[in-house]
C-alpha cells in the first residue's frame, strides 16, 4: 500500500499510555467510587471480599491487584502507563491509521451529503467510551453513542501473529470496517437494528447483527473502490490481504479455532465466505445502493 506522505486526519484522539479507567499513579478515578462502594457493601461484595482475603491468605496473591484488575479491566493493575514510549513501529502504525482515516474522510465526504467525520481514539490496554469501558482484548470497535472508533494498535500485530492476516491493506480494511459502522449510525441503520433488541427472538436479533456486520464489510469495500479511483493507494496483493483478513476474522473460523466447533446461531459477524463476499461486492461495484444486506435473499 502506498500510504506514506499522504494527508493524515486530525480527527485523532491519542490516548495511548493513559491506560483508561484504571487506578494509576494519577489517582483513583472518582467516577468509580459510587459503583465500587455499592458493590463492596452489597452481600455479594462482602462474600467477594471474603473470598479475596481468604484466597490471598491461602495462595499468597495480592487481593488488591485482583480488585484493581476487575475495576480497571487492565492487566497491569496499579501500574500506571506514564512510562509509555511508543516504538518507531508503533508510531508508524499510528501515522498509517491517521492516513487511512483521512482517506475514508475524503471518500465519504464525496459520497454522502453532510458527512460527519468520526474521531479515531488510539489507546493502549483499556479505554472508556460512551458505550462503556473496554480492554484491548475486545478488538477495535465503534461506539455509536459518541461516534468514535477505538483502536489499540497492538491488534494489528495480533492479526499478523495470531491470525496470519497481516499486511497494511488488511489493517486498512479493519479501520474502514469500523468507519462502515459509523456510516450505518449516520444512516439510522444501527438504531433500527438495536431497537429490535427484546422485540424479536435472540436468534433473529443475532441474524440482524450479522447483517449489520456484513454491511460494514460492504461499506469497507465501497471505500476501497473509491479510494482506489482517486488516491490509488492499493498495490498488487492488497486486495488479497483484505480478503485474507475478512476470511481470517469470520466467526466460523474464529469459533473453530477456539472451540473446534462451528455454531452458526452464535455468529455475530458472519462466516468467512460471507465477509469476503460482501467486501468484494462493495469493492467491485462501489455502489452504495447494492449494500442492503437486510433484504438480500441469501447472504
Ligand atoms: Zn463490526
Amino acid at each position: 500500500m502506498k500510504w506514506q506522505g499522504r494527508r493524515q486526519s486530525s480527527n485523532i484522539d491519542d490516548r495511548r499510555g493513559q491506560g483508561g479507567p484504571r487506578m494509576g499513579a494519577g489517582g483513583f478515578n472518582p467516577m468509580l467510587l459510587g459503583p465500587l462502594l455499592k458493590i463492596l457493601f452489597s452481600k455479594t461484595g462482602m462474600i467477594l471480599i471474603g473470598v479475596f482475603l481468604v484466597g490471598s491468605f491461602l495462595l499468597g496473591y495480592n487481593p488488591l491487584s485482583l480488585l484493581s484488575g476487575l475495576v480497571g479491566g487492565g492487566e497491569q493493575g496499579f501500574a500506571s502507563d506514564t512510562s509509555y514510549a511508543p516504538t518507531a513501529e508503533e508510531e508508524e502504525m499510528a501515522s498509517f491509521s491517521a492516513t487511512v482515516l483521512a482517506d475514508t474522510e475524503d471518500v465519504w465526504n464525496s459520497q454522502l451529503d453532510n458527512y460527519r467525520e468520526p474521531t479515531l481514539v488510539l489507546f493502549t490496554g483499556s479505554v472508556s467510551s460512551a458505550c462503556g469501558s473496554a480492554s484491548s482484548a475486545t478488538g477495535p470497535f465503534y461506539c455509536p453513542a459518541d461516534e468514535k472508533l477505538y483502536l489499540d494498535l497492538s491488534f494489528f500485530q495480533d492479526m499478523e501473529t495470531k491470525l496470519s492476516a497481516g499486511g497494511d491493506f488488511a489493517y486498512a480494511y479493519v479501520i474502514a470496517h469500523e468507519v462502515g459502522h459509523h456510516i450505518q449510525k449516520i444512516m439510522g441503520i444501527t438504531d433500527e437494528v438495536h431497537s429490535l433488541r427484546g422485540q424479536v427472538s435472540e436468534k433473529e436479533y443475532n441474524q440482524n447483527s450479522v447483517k449489520l456486520e456484513l454491511q460494514a464489510d460492504f461499506l469497507a469495500g465501497v471505500w476501497a473502490h473509491h479510494s482506489q479511483q482517486s488516491a490509488g493507494m492499493m498495490e498488487s496483493g492488497d486486495l488479497e490481504e483484505a480478503l485474507n483478513a475478512a476470511n481470517a476474522i469470520g466467526d466460523d473460523r474464529l469459533q473453530k479455532q477456539s472451540s473446534g466447533r462451528v455454531v452458526p446461531d452464535s455468529f455475530t459477524h458472519g462466516t468467512s465466505a460471507q465477509r469476503m463476499k460482501w467486501f468484494k461486492k462493495g469493492f467491485e461495484t462501489g455502489d452504495l445502493r447494492l449494500g442492503d444486506t437486510f433484504s438480500a435473499p441469501d447472504l
